[in-house]
């Protein structure tokens, strides 16, 4: 019944906050011109005279007042303190609100009841501050910032209402009892305090109860998105929302405000007029002024003669010492709790937090995310909602208590980092602050609030929270990198939303995605990402190549095949070393465009194959960049169809993208010459690219290189443990009449391939491009003037790659063209970074060849493999589960 009462009070209080708002304020200001209780005409303020009385005050007494105000200052400096580990800004505010407006009614009551002037209120204050309660307060307001809506705001605040108000009309009826004992007791200086004590109870049952729930629904209401989805008390939006209102018809909620506004206004005016003006002059008339000032104690009013600032100054300089010790105290504490306390907050959170206190390796970490996710799952089951009545803000209080370290690490943005910082780097993990988020999610028009806020954004927001962004469509899901405060946060959401739709969650536990630089990656090389993989890497080398030496760094997981290659680079080194040459440097783009007839397109083609054409085109195609330069043209023609591949030089980026710009620009140029022209493609797979084809075997792609190498008879036999003439057969059966008869398109090698594609990851080159880059012709011959050296040559007519643009921008790939001293754009001339790329390729590619060809011919190939390539893992069980199943 009780508990239906305070609901409905709740309820009314939060459906109409303005009403109850001004409603309070307007009593409460009305009170203060009271004087019907008081024989006080004036409050003695700074332009009226108040008497003193004589009281005898002891030194005792002076030292029992400083230490309570001290006490009292400290004791809501830790409310605050304590408040602040919630981690919202509205219930901080809402505190700090809850707190000078009951300052304000407690004054206004002791000056009135009481009959105290307002410099007696120093005195009065700290056992006020000494008795309010914030915690309840602010479990009132947690029930309201629990809602997603106006309207559960309403419905939450009278939930609310309905779990708090009995507990607290029923402790300051008992508080107020117990200390109203204390106003019988005789002692002057504790009568006193304990009429305090329960004035300060009173006023702040009141406020809780009236205007303190009234403003939780009126802050929140405000916060709500607009339209446009920004909160509509941020300053643009609300002058805008204004200005819409005096262009258009009036809105009738500040209608409703206006007039109980002036209402309120009224009745406080009213009042002063006709109330407190009759008793002034009742009270002044009868009594001779002499009187007045004497006897009856009243303030006199006298004519100001310094300004208000002055007095107040002179006041201040000539402070007691107990008051520049309560005043000293609290400017310390404050000094402390604006700019200090937050960086204590954070080393305390990350002393507690169990994962931050260790450095630990990457799988043991994810084990432990795993397990603390599942805890706080486990513990948000068990903990009591807001919105469950039996839940008491203590109890909720413990919960967070055991919840927050345990959350921290999957909520802390920055926690991830702690993670992978070493002790070194500790310092710059302590200089970032550290928002203190909320457990449970708050409400999406309050997310979205804080998100569009610049002095908030991300980081005020749990990973909770992004993701009911990201499932509400505020944020889109593929933006989540750039919308985080570090993309590794945004990358990590992103998992953990993933994880959610795998058949196995914890799938991805094993994949990594911590320390890596996603801002390189961001609008360049991948997107959605959700971590990378780690390849290993080895070196070849030394590769010793037209007089240098280079060590070749290769990322891959074949067993054998660094070694292998390592053993080649050194049969080349015994040999003198290897000799390389560029034939033809040119990537290509073959778009495909559509004529009205086959006769008009041979028109065309003739136009581009004449010298007035092609320089046209090339006028356009060059236009594009500083490095793209078209070098020819070559144009297929079938039906009614051409086919125009362009060729050109790219500087030192493999230069798909550039080219492709370029093709587009020309192909607008031909559209001009030839109206009817119908662009079908830009890439008419004449190219071509990432596909095997005999035009970039022919004609070559990228760059064009030969690489040639002797290897003396006694390394042969030495190191590659085999013979020319058994390699030099081996080879033309293998590579040129085994190639032969599978029908092959430039794979006269035997694992070119293997090479190609390990340099290009390692280096950042697209790895789909060792289709065609990995096309070679090995040829071996016997040689020298006894006929027992080795002649090897590769021939490697399209390898596209570069140094500039695509994966060479991401910093570990940069570091292996760094090993290779081919890393960005060449200095020198551009192009000769990347064409030397395609030199060391090709050299290694012989390396290889030569390596694997001996083990071919020495028969050792299997051998090695078994050593060196299988698998030491016992997939006994998998093979025998198969095995029974088949059977
Ligand atoms: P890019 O990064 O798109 O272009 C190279 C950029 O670097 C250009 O802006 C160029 O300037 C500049 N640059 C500065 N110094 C240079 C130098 N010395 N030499 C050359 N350029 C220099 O790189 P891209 O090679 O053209 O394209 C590579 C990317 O294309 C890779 O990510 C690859 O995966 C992708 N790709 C695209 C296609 C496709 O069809 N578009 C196909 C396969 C692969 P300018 O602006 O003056 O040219």
């Amino acid at each position: 019944m009780l508990t239906h009462l305070f609901r409905i009070h709740g309820h009314v209080v939060a459906s109409h906050p303005w009403e109850v708002i001004v409603g309070t304020v307007t009593l409460t200001v009305c009170m203060m011109s009271m004087n019907m209780f008081t024989g006080n005409d004036q409050i003695c303020g700074w332009n009226f005279d108040c008497p003193k009385t004589d009281e005898q005050i002891l030194s005792s007494d002076i030292i029992i007042l400083t230490i309570t105000r001290c006490i009292a200052i400290v004791y809501i400096y830790f409310q605050f303190q304590n408040l602040r580990q919630l981690g919202s800004k509205y219930i901080l505010g809402i505190a700090g609100l809850f707190t000078i407006f009951s300052s304000f009614v407690f004054s206004t009551v002791v000056i009135h009841f009481l009959d105290k002037e307002l410099t007696g209120l120093n005195e009065a204050l700290p056992f006020f501050l000494l008795l309010i309660d914030l915690s309840k307060a602010c479990a009132l307001a947690k029930f309201a910032l629990s809602s997603s809506s106006q309207d559960e705001v309403r419905e939450n605040i009278a939930r609310g209402m309905a779990v708090l108000g009995p507990t607290f009309t029923l402790d300051a009826l008992v508080e107020c009892l117990v200390i109203g004992v204390g106003t019988m007791s005789g002692v002057r200086q504790l009568e006193i305090m304990c009429c305090f004590g329960c004035m300060s109870i009173l006023a702040n049952y009141f406020v809780f109860m009236t205007f303190f729930p009234a403003c939780v629904s009126l802050v929140l209401e405000l916060s709500r998105e607009s339209q446009e989805g920004h909160p509509i008390w941020q300053l643009s939006q609300f002058s805008q929302v204004l200005e819409e209102e005096q262009d258009n018809k009036p809105n009738p909620v500040t209608q409703r405000v206006k007039m109980i506004m002036s209402l309120g206004l009224v009745m406080v005016h009213a009042h002063s007029r006709w109330i407190a003006e009759p008793l002034l002059l009742n009270a002044t008339v009868g009594i001779p002024q002499g009187a007045i000032d004497e006897e009856h104690l009243s303030p006199r009013r006298i004519e100001p003669e310094i300004p208000l600032w002055q007095f107040y100054l002179t006041r201040m300089i000539t402070m007691d010492i107990e008051q520049v010790i309560c005043l000293s105290l609290a400017l310390l504490l404050a000094i402390k709790y604006i700019f200090f306390e937050q960086a204590e907050m954070e080393s305390t959170l990350s002393i507690r937090n169990p994962i931050t206190m260790s450095t630990l390796p990457l799988a043991p970490r994810q084990a432990m995310e795993t397990c603390c996710r599942k805890e706080l799952e486990l513990l948000q089951h068990h903990a009591p909602s807001p919105s469950l009545p039996s839940t008491t803000p203590s109890n909720r209080e413990d919960i967070d208590e055991v919840i927050r370290p345990l959350l921290s690490p999957l909520n802390d943005p920055g926690s991830h980092n702690d993670f992978i910082l070493g002790e070194g780097e500790e310092e710059t993990k302590s200089d970032s602050t550290e928002p203190h988020l909320p457990l449970k999610p708050r409400g999406i028009f309050e997310c979205v609030a804080i998100l569009n806020n610049p002095q908030q954004g991300p980081r005020f927001l749990t990973d909770a929270e992004v993701m009911m962004l990201v499932d509400s469509k505020h944020i889109p899901a593929y933006k989540l990198e750039g919308v985080m405060e570090k993309p590794e946060r945004g990358v990590a959401i992103r998992r953990q939303m993933l994880s959610e739709k795998l058949s196995s969650p914890s799938a991805l536990s094993s994949l990594p995605f911590t320390d890596y630089d996603y801002s390189k990656v961001m609008g360049t090389c991948c997107e959605n990402v959700i971590g990378y993989i780690p390849v290993p890497v080895g070196v070849a080398g030394p590769l010793h190549l037209d007089g240098k030496q280079f060590q070749v760094p290769m990322a891959t997981t074949e067993g054998c095949l660094v070694a292998s290659t390592n053993r080649g680079c050194r049969a080349i080194a015994l040999g003198g070393g290897a000799r390389s040459r560029i034939l033809a440097d040119s990537m290509t783009r073959g778009p495909v465009v559509r004529l009205p007839s086959a006769c008009q397109a041979a028109e065309v083609k003739a136009w581009l194959e004449s010298n007035d054409g092609f320089q046209a085109i090339k006028e356009a195609f060059d236009s594009t960049s500083r490095f793209a330069r078209l070098q020819k043209l070559l144009v297929g023609l079938a039906g009614r169809n051409l086919y125009i591949r362009f060729h050109s030089k790219t500087g030192d980026a493999m230069g798909m993208n550039m080219i492709s710009k370029g093709t587009e620009q020309a192909l607008n140029k031909l559209q001009q010459h030839f109206p009817e022209l119908h662009v079908l493609a830009v890439s008419g797979n004449y190219c071509t690219d990432k596909k095997p084809a005999a035009i970039n075997w022919i004609e070559g792609r990228g760059k064009s290189a030969v690489c040639e190498a002797t290897i003396p008879a006694h390394v042969v036999r030495e190191v590659l443990k085999t013979s020319t003439e058994a390699l030099v057969e081996v080879n033309i059966n293998k590579n040129l009449v085994g190639s032969a008869m599978a029908g092959s398109i430039g794979g006269f090698n035997a694992h070119a391939a293997n090479l190609v594609a390990a340099i290009y990851i390692a280096c950042g080159q697209d790895p789909a491009q060792s289709v065609s880059s990995s096309n070679c012709i090995t040829l071996m011959e016997v040689s020298g003037p006894i006929g027992e050296d080795l002649y090897i040559s590769c021939t490697m007519p399209s390898i596209e790659l570069g140094t500039v643009g695509g994966g060479t921008n991401l910093p570990p790939q940069q570091a292996c063209l760094q090993m290779l001293g081919v890393q960005g754009a060449s200095e020198v001339c551009p192009g000769d970074n990347a064409r030397q790329l395609a030199k060391v390729v090709c050299a290694t590619v012989l390396a290889g060849e030569l390596s694997l060809m001996s083990a071919l011919a020495a028969g050792h190939l299997v051998k090695s493999h078994m050593t060196h390539n299988r698998s030491k893992m016992n997939l006994q069980e998998s093979v025998g589960t198969c095995t029974k199943q088949a059977s």
